[in-house]
């Protein structure tokens, strides 16, 4: 008999480094949370939840064991310094962006976009950044720390400048927050609506899809640390992601899945199926 490494693995996703065009690794960090904690659980309960779910999407009828995808598990991180976290996220990312694969993070809070987006905009110059999320992430410190949930797209607005993010769900922030947005990036408030009009006009340019999960309504996905009533739907979540994903996306992440705070198990299964048709949406529909 045969015996295998218990290596647990995101379901499907088991192919070798050398031969993977995304390579998944975990980002278990919260230590800026500003109301519930809890995201550190959120890529162990992803591996492990996402072995009840299907290979196949019937959505892209399209197998993740067709998709050349390895799994290098989660980062270790210090959780009680983002500047470390951080970093580690950028050489992880970098590692894998020198090998021309693609990342993929889960997180973790949202602050671990930063890390790499840092990588990923140093390879991409000319980065785009797609953010779905209930809240603006914009503003400049959040209780005098620069490095936040609060503010971590202010912080990738830092690197990559006027006109290269584009926001989408938002309908939280400090109004000086939306006041930016609505001079600096894009921003559609409450739906994702005018994605599609938006989208031709990205064309081949290098794009980095961030996707915090809150900006789905609590009633699909209650287990997050800062929900925000009036969210978009899973299948308005999933259409957006399977339309972003025939631009050139360099990278990508999903965050802020709080496991515990859904003890039905439901937030941590929709989180699965998002990360499966990303996957497989990416492998798809830019990488063959
Ligand atoms: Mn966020
Ligand atoms: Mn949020």
């Amino acid at each position: 008999m045969e015996m295998n490494k218990n290596v647990q693995t995101f379901v499907g996703c088991d192919k070798e480094y050398e031969d993977a065009q995304i390579v998944i690794f975990g980002a278990p960090f919260d230590s800026t949370t500003s109301y519930r904690p809890g995201t550190r659980f959120a890529s162990q309960a992803i591996r492990t939840e996402s072995i009840g779910l299907e290979t196949y999407s019937p959505y892209q009828d399209y197998d993740l064991v067709q998709c050349s995808v390895f799994d290098s598990g989660d980062l270790t991180l210090p959780f009680g310094s983002a500047e470390r976290a951080l970093e580690e996220i950028y050489d992880h990312t970098k590692h894998i962006l020198s090998d021309d694969k693609v990342p993929f993070m889960i997180g973790g809070e949202h602050t671990v976009t930063f890390g790499a987006v840092r990588a990923v905009y140093e390879k991409y110059p000319d980065l785009h950044i797609i953010h779905f999320d209930a809240h603006t992430d914009l503003r400049d410190t959040y209780y005098g720390e620069y490095l936040s949930h609060a503010t971590v797209i202010k912080r990738c607005y830092d690197l990559v400048g006027d006109g290269k993010i584009f926001s989408f769900g938002i309908r939280s922030g400090a109004r000086d927050e939306f006041i930016f947005a609505e001079q600096h990036n894009y921003i559609e408030k409450n739906t994702c609506e005018t994605l599609m009009e938006i989208i031709p006009n990205l064309g081949e340019v290098p794009v980095y899809l961030t996707v915090d999960l809150d900006v789905l309504d609590p009633s699909h996905f209650p287990g997050t640390g800062t929900p925000e009533a009036g969210g978009i739907t899973f299948t308005q979540l999933l259409d957006a992601i399977l339309h972003i994903s025939h631009l050139r996306i360099v990278g990508m992440d999903v965050n802020e899945l709080a496991p515990i705070y859904d003890q039905s198990g439901a937030s941590t299964a929709l989180a699965c199926k998002i990360t499966r048709e990303s996957l497989i949406a990416l492998s798809k529909n830019r990488l063959r």
